[in-house]
């Protein structure tokens, strides 16, 4: 009997259970249900709401008990997914979201979108155009949303449609056009036009160009959202939650509002001592995203913008209305996100994730960071992805990337593969500590790729081949059985092979007769090395444009790197002894 006891397992996220890990520490998979993956409840966790969007049907529609599907009044069209998933229909979006997540059915999709615990950002307009659906909840996998957009300072409509090329190429799931300044309709256009994946605006942003927030009326809200959805905008963050009597709490906060929207419509409810524009024509506004099938995004404007104004009175009165606009939203028809921080000590990430999910009756979390600590700006991409992984284990479906420039200046295209790496990171890790089926079979197979010492396959399976291959071949351009971190002698992964295997060097799948050169670096691992600054231009020269003479290792000759040092006899013996 061992001396420990694990935890109630939860599923495994390796299809075919390789390994030896006994499989997720988090809860059991429940899909159709609140919780769908979830970590286990800490002391003190809001339990799940017992509500969902189905509790929140439009006037005139019915539920009906035998198939469990809904029945509009005569006549009614659906647009939304939303509408579709009541009444039964599979469409070719969850169809299409079913195929990119795998562990879920066509069916399942459905259900979880008439849960509202599923959206599918997918403007009508947008859809008929290059968007490839996708889904994004706590039944699918984790996503990651890059923001760029071009501010009064910096930037433009071409550099941002370069952005969003990139930031596709890093494989951010949504990408959210935050331009404050340049073009901003032609830069909206293009971005669209370009994108494969659901493109997120914020309309007050353009609402504002050339007129003063005071100035803002009813008319240029709708038109200006409307104007929006007929470019084909897949989600739109609305700040409908900051109410005027939420203010006084702000004021003993250390950093007030950090929310660009929310600060703005302060400003707007302060100057005219009226109630928040977003909140009285959330209605209207509902309507209007009805019309597209645009999805809300419903914006936490009184985020806290530091560690020390967290989970306060301010953050959750505003969550308190989001959960009263989604059910609003859903009684549209209207598919519903919600935002979330933020910056959040690492111990109330959980709190907060399932607070939201209470309020919220399950509507996918959407959550910048968040950070949890305040003191390293220039990394907060990393302060940030702490954070997501833990929002993320805990119930968020979406995370807002941040970048090394957060804080500091607007993101370059380097900026944004760092959070999209970062945050990529965070999602998988969450994805894989969750136990959703099939999440961990990549790691799995560059962990063997590892113990074989395929170092091909090993940068085949890397999230960024380049810079693994790069960074390998920066010491040691050698494919051998071994790297530059341990050395030969050292590697533990070789000996380890001739303790369990009594062989030494690679698996014989992937064997050859002598260790040999890495092929010469391409232009992108050259420009990597070149970065680091670590090597000499002329080595970096020489890896790449090298030839097997140049490194003395022609045809017949023993390249200076070996490893095939240990016979199958000397281990046999070593391991007799
Ligand atoms: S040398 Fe060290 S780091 Fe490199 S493969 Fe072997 S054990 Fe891994």
């Amino acid at each position: 009997m061992p001396a420990y006891l694990l935890p109630p397992l939860g599923g495994n996220p390796s299809s075919n259970a390789q390994g030896t890990n006994p499989g997720s520490f988090a809860r059991p998979p429940e899909l159709g249900g609140p919780r769908t993956f979830s970590s286990p409840d800490a002391a003190g966790m809001p339990a799940p709401s017992e509500k969902t969007a189905w509790d929140f049907l439009p006037s005139g529609w019915r539920r009906d008990a035998a198939t469990g599907f809904a029945t509009a009044p005569p006549g009614f069209a659906a647009v939304t997914q939303l509408e579709h998933a009541r009444l039964g229909h599979v469409t070719k979006e969850m169809r299409r979201v079913s195929e990119r997540e795998g562990h879920l059915s066509p069916e399942q999709v459905r259900d979880e979108v008439a849960a509202g615990r599923l959206v599918i950002p997918a403007n009508r307009v947008h859809a008929a155009q290059r968007l490839d659906p996708m889904g994004i909840g706590r039944a699918t996998r984790t996503k990651v949303n890059a923001n760029m957009g071009a501010s009064p300072i910096s930037s433009g409509t071409d550099a941002e449609v370069e952005k969003l090329r990139w930031a596709e190429r890093w494989q951010a799931d949504t990408v959210m056009d935050l331009s404050t300044g340049g073009d901003l309709d032609a830069t909206r256009e293009a971005i669209i036009a370009n994108a494969s994946v659901p493109i997120g605006t914020v309309p007050i942003y353009s609402m504002i160009i050339g007129r003063r927030i005071e100035d803002l009326d009813d008319r240029m809200i709708l038109d200006g959202i409307e104007h929006q959805a007929q470019q084909g905008v897949d989600y739109m963050t609305i700040h409908a939650g900051v109410l005027y009597e939420h203010l006084p709490f702000v004021r003993r906060r250390l950093i007030g509002i950090v929310s660009r929207g929310g600060s703005l419509l302060a400003k707007w409810m302060i100057h005219h001592g009226k109630q928040n524009p977003m909140y009285t024509l959330w209605d209207d506004i509902c309507e209007v995203l009805r019309r597209y099938d645009v999805t809300f995004s419903i914006g936490d404007g009184l985020r806290p913008g530091g560690l020390a104004d967290a989970t306060d009175a301010a953050q959750l009165a505003e969550l308190e209305t989001l959960g009263e606009l989604t059910e609003r939203a859903w009684r549209h028809g209207v598919q519903v996100m919600v935002e979330g921080p933020g910056h959040v000590p690492f111990d109330q990430i959980e709190y907060n994730m399932k607070l939201q999910r209470r309020l919220c009756h399950g509507a996918p979390f959407y959550v910048l960071g968040p950070l949890v600590t305040d003191i390293f700006p220039g990394y907060d991409h990393i302060t940030s992805a702490i954070g997501a992984t833990a929002a993320a284990y805990h119930g968020a479906a979406m995370l807002c990337y941040v970048t090394p420039k957060e804080h500091l200046g607007l993101p370059k295209k380097d900026d944004v593969k760092q959070g999209c790496i970062a945050y990529k990171i965070a999602a998988h890790a969450a994805d894989v500590a969750l136990g959703i089926p099939g999440a961990r079979d990549r790691d799995d197979e560059l962990t063997k790729a590892r113990a074989a010492l395929n170092w091909e396959k090993h940068f085949e399976l890397s999230f960024d081949p380049d810079t693994a291959r790069a960074y390998h071949d920066e010491d040691l351009d050698v494919d051998t059985d071994f790297c530059a971190m341990c050395g030969h002698d050292w590697c533990s992964v070789r000996i380890s092979k001739e303790i369990t295997q009594f062989v030494s060097g690679k698996e014989a799948e992937y064997a050859w007769d002598k260790p040999k050169l890495s092929a010469a670096l391409t232009p992108a691992q050259r420009a990597i090395l070149e970065q680091r600054g670590v090597l000499a231009p002329a080595d970096i020269h020489r890896l790449a444009s090298k030839t097997r003479e140049r490194v003395h290792a022609a045809p017949g000759r023993k390249a200076e790197c070996h490893s095939d040092v240990a016979s199958d006899e000397e281990a046999r013996r070593l391991q007799g002894e």
